[in-house]
């Protein structure tokens, strides 16, 4: 029938002009009144009266919340978590990297002699601008000393800027993710939940032993 046809593209039209947005709004959000009233813990009515300014902004959608955006614990952020105190300086993440991002310059660091004595660490830098995210260097490291990140915001107009120094790893704010890590999903840890995770000790799977333990195991036991 002559017109059915554009009857039925309105109705096309008009569906999806009532539906919800589905637009995330990233990284704030605007909220309506009844949401800002919410947040200040009054009611709308209240609110609008003993807030009218900040009433008005919501209505004519001036007033915006962060967006916190939903991760799993598993997720391989933009940087990585680095335990200064639990690395040797052996290198394995650097070799096992198939980009060749990793840079680490050492010089013999008269620590841990009798273990085989670790390297201090003059050099440690990931070019994050190339890396893909693969993890081995993650999976190759012994110790437990190197673990994904979970942050993604490192968004910079400069190449050179994405290369994270080990200043910054030593200093960055440790959030491992818990991809390869068992130990993180054992305990239930959540990245997003705990705001980070600084003592070295509860990052590996197991501690180093002591100078005591090693002389027990080695020493006396033969
Ligand atoms: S995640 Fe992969 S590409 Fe990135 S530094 Fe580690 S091994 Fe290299
Ligand atoms: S992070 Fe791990 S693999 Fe890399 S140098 Fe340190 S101990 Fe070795």
């Amino acid at each position: 029938m002559i017109g059915f046809g554009l009857i039925r593209g309105m109705g096309v039209t008009m569906r999806n002009f009532l539906r919800p947005p589905v637009t995330e709004q990233y990284p704030d959000r605007r909220i309506s009144p009844i949401e800002a009233a919410k947040l200040a813990g009054m009611s709308p009515a209240a609110f609008a009266v003993k807030k009218p300014a900040e009433a008005f902004k919501a209505a004519t959608g001036m007033t915006s919340v962060p967006v916190k955006v939903k991760q799993t614990p598993r997720f391989r952020g933009n940087e990585f978590a680095w335990y200064e105190e639990r690395c040797t300086g052996c290198a394995s993440c650097a070799k096992y990297c198939p980009l060749g991002i990793i840079k680490i310059v050492t010089h013999p660091g008269g620590i841990d002699v009798q273990e085989g004595e670790s390297y201090a660490i003059d050099v440690f830098d990931i070019d994050i601008g190339r890396c893909m995210f693969c993890g081995l260097c993650v999976e190759a490291c012994p110790y437990d000393a190197l673990h994904m990140g979970s942050q993604f915001e490192r968004g910079s107009y400069v190449r050179a800027d994405l290369v994270i120094t080990v200043d910054q790893l030593k200093s960055n704010m440790k959030r491992p993710s818990s991809w390869f890590r068992p130990q993180f999903e054992d305990r239930k840890y959540s990245p997003f939940e705990e705001k980070a995770l600084p003592e070295h000790k509860k990052a590996g799977r197991h501690e180093r032993p002591s100078s005591g333990q090693l002389t027990e195991k080695w020493v006396k036991e033969r």
